[in-house]
């Protein structure tokens, strides 16, 4: 059989989450803590391929105490959003992107491919699953978490022989807390870098973000919402954020975003840099210092800042902060281009506008 059109199995639920208690989880979710009633599971074993697929009640894995994953980390994972449509459906954005990206990180990471449409049919069959869990606020929405474990039971350090994949589905709101003019202040590590060359950088594997968490808590630690990491060759180059891409809008008309190669390549940045060219801005991929981001926010000539990603969509940057002092990017306030990007991005995202590039895939 083809493996991307095996079946999946349902297997009833006994106990849903009764529908008062739903809505009162959704009335305020926060980012990942509220969590819906089923999961997707697929197995995968060598000689055998991808087999007993399943839309079940969301359970606790039970795991061998020699599971491979849980020594040498042999895990991908990845974030996609689906909104509620305004005919009361759902969508999904760009969710082949998502795949095509998982296929990589599980190349990398040297895991059992999984055909990209079986990995989006699975999504698919979870929001149908749970689509009751589809915040209805104007900044809710499902989040999705497709991730892939090395699960084979033994101790030898090679690529594991078996593999379990599975989908959990988070109801959300912002990702950022607001701290009040609804920009973020990021942080910029000195000592720390997340990614270098030849390494893990642009697979989306559980080891960056663990290797990430020390930054982002002295960014915490420093009143930031978000670290900004520097390549690891020079300590120069701005690359990332935690756990977003980042852009600087220069002159007032035109982008500038750190190139792929270290960095996770994000679907909202390759998005956010499609809907710039077609709103006549220039768009330039090309490496931009740390200290360029200081100078060049002094004299103005920066106007804006933004991150952008799945979870924070496009949040500006008002403030950059550092060991070597603090700088504030145009007067401090959200800039003009940021939100007007963010707006053509949200109303694509949410069906309020056309979907002139069929990112879209209703569910
Ligand atoms: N960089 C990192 C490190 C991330 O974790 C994310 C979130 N997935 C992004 C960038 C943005 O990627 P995307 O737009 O695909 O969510």
């Amino acid at each position: 059989m083809n493996t991307s059109e095996i079946a999946f199995e349902r297997r009833p639920h006994a106990n849903l989450v009764p529908a008062n208690e739903r809505a009162e989880q959704l009335a305020n979710p926060g980012f990942g803590r509220v969590f819906t009633d089923h999961m997707v599971t697929i197995r995968y074993k060598e000689g055998v391929g991808w087999h007993e697929a399943a839309v079940q009640p969301r359970v606790a894995l039970t795991l061998d105490p020699a599971t491979a994953v849980l020594h040498y980390a042999q895990e991908i994972f990845e974030g996609m959003k689906a909104y509620r449509t305004p005919e009361g459906g759902a969508a999904l954005f760009r969710p082949f992107a998502n795949a095509e990206r998982f296929a990589r990180s599980a190349d990398r990471m040297a895991m059992a491919p999984l055909p990209e449409r079986l990995f989006v049919e699975a999504v698919r069959q979870l929001v149908k699953a749970d689509r009751d869990w589809i915040p209805d606020g104007p900044d809710g929405s499902l989040y999705l978490r497709p991730f892939m474990i090395a699960s084979e039971v033994f101790l030898g350090v090679r690529p594991s022989q078996e593999y379990l994949f599975a989908v959990i589905a988070s109801a959300v709101g912002s990702y950022f807390k607001g701290s009040g003019n609804g920009t973020v202040t990021v942080w910029v590590s000195d000592d720390y870098c997340r990614a270098g060359p030849g390494g893990t950088g642009a697979a989306k594997c559980g080891g960056n973000y663990a290797a990430s968490l020390k930054a982002q808590a002295e960014a915490q630690a420093m009143g930031c919402d978000q670290v900004v990491f520097l390549d690891a060759a020079e300590r120069r180059y701005v690359e990332e954020l935690g756990g977003m891409n980042v852009f600087f809008v220069m002159d007032d008309d035109s982008l500038v975003t750190p190139p792929l190669g270290d960095i996770l390549p994000g679907i909202t940045r390759e998005s956010v840099m499609v809907l710039a060219r077609d709103m006549g801005l220039g768009v330039r991929e090309e490496p931009y210092a740390i200290e360029a981001w200081r100078a060049d926010a002094a004299s103005g000539r920066l106007t804006e800042a933004f991150a952008c990603g799945t979870a924070a969509v496009i949040t500006p940057i008002g403030r950059l902060r550092s060991k070597a002092g603090d700088v504030t990017i145009g007067d401090g306030a959200p800039g003009r281009l940021s939100m007007r990007l963010r707006d053509a991005l949200i109303g694509i995202q949410r069906g309020r506008t056309s979907d002139p590039y069929g990112w879209m895939e209703k569910v």
